[in-house]
């Protein structure tokens, strides 16, 4: 099969042929449709610090995905040929504590697909059966393919009630984006969100945003006093992984707001925890998506109207992938989608 390969330990990625994985007792085989482009993945394919120091080579990259199941083995019973699927990328032990009690994405030793174990952007990808979700009928390709990072997105924004709440969300990133249209869709009231890039505000701004703030211009002080919000925001969803935007979110927040931290942070990034002592905060740790509420929230959201639609920028056939990976450099893409058929 044709596969997306990093194959040696330098900058890019190959497109081979490799063989087909072996299909297990308690797996399903899955033919891939449509994949779409990670910001993990532009990390394994420009081969930064954490990419070298965490991807073993060769590697079968990429996470986000949807396929047909074209084969099933012995042990499966609850999945069959012809069913349209994506999975959890997080595959968990199953044997560790949080599994054993059922959380299972709090799991200890969680092995991920195209970094751990080979991955979806391939013409096939085997994936153990308590891993498939499988989609309701109707659902669009493009969308499907997306549900691993708008599972980042709800995830994190459904930790909290949102209804009638006024948020803060930091970085207008995909998933960023994404969450404000949850955020909207769950009843909140303000939605803030902050980004210094304008083209990636004005996205937020097609996805539900009620309020765009370019971080590098405005105070969100100001912003938030405008909008009437003297007390500051009851929900803080940090998704930028920058070390100026969460403690510009921090003092934002007003006494006993809730705080989400999904973005990752390049280096270690100190806080002022006495705004968090005296404001009485909430800070949560967030980390995928959660087996397998998350995935039952995103697929009602979709059937009850969620539009995540305008995420997608950018749509090539897998041989042109190289078109797709350097408009993701450019910083023009928001979502790239790669067909598999
Ligand atoms: P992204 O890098 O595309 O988006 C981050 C956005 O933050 C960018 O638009 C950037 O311009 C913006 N930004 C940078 N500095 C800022 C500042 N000072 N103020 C406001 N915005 C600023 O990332 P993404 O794919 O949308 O993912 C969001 C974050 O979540 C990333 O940090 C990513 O690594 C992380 N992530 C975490 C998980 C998890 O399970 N915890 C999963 C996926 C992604
Ligand atoms: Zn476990």
């Amino acid at each position: 099969m044709k596969a997306l390969v990093k194959r040696e330990s330098a900058p890019g990625l190959w497109l081979e042929e490799v063989p087909v994985p072996e299909v297990g007792i308690n797996d399903v085989l899955i033919k891939i449709k449509r994949t779409a482009i990670c910001g993990t993945d532009m990390h394994i394919y420009n081969w930064d610090n954490w990419a070298q120091n965490t991807i073993p080579v060769p590697m079968v990259i990429g996470h986000e995905f949807v396929g047909e199941i074209i084969e099933v083995g012995s042990n499966v019973n609850d999945f069959q040929c012809g069913q349209l699927v994506s999975g959890e990328g997080h595959v968990v032990c199953g044997r560790c504590r949080n599994c054993m009690a059922g959380r299972r994405h709090l799991c200890a030793h969680t092995s991920g697909i195209g970094v751990n174990r080979p991955g979806a952007f391939a013409e096939f990808l085997v994936l153990p059966m308590s891993n498939v979700w499988e989609h309701r009928p109707g659902i669009d390709l493009d969308i499907a393919s997306l549900f691993d990072p708008l599972g980042n997105a709800v995830h994190t924004a459904l930790q909290y009630d949102l209804l009638g709440e006024d948020v803060l969300i930091t970085g207008a990133g995909p998933i960023g984006v994404m969450a404000a249209a949850v955020c909207r869709h769950a009843g909140a009231r303000h939605i803030v969100i902050t980004d210094i890039n304008a083209k990636r505000l004005a996205m937020a701004k097609r996805l539900g945003a009620t309020c765009t703030v370019d971080a590098s211009q405005e105070s969100l002080a100001d912003v938030r006093h405008k909008l009437g919000m003297s007390e500051g925001f009851d929900i803080g969803l940090e998704m930028s992984g920058s070390p100026a935007a969460l403690n510009d979110l921090l003092i934002n927040m007003c006494h006993g707001g809730k705080v989400s931290i999904l973005g990752i942070p390049a280096d270690e990034v100190s806080i002022d925890l006495s705004t968090v002592i005296f404001n009485m905060l909430t800070l949560k740790g967030i980390y995928g998506r959660e087996m397998y509420e998350t995935w039952y929230k995103m697929s009602v959201l979709i059937e009850s109207g969620l539009d995540i639609s305008p995420v997608i920028t950018h749509r090539f056939g897998y041989a042109d992938f190289q078109l797709g990976f350097d408009v993701m450099n450019s910083g023009e893409a928001c979502k790239v989608i790669l067909n598999w058929e």
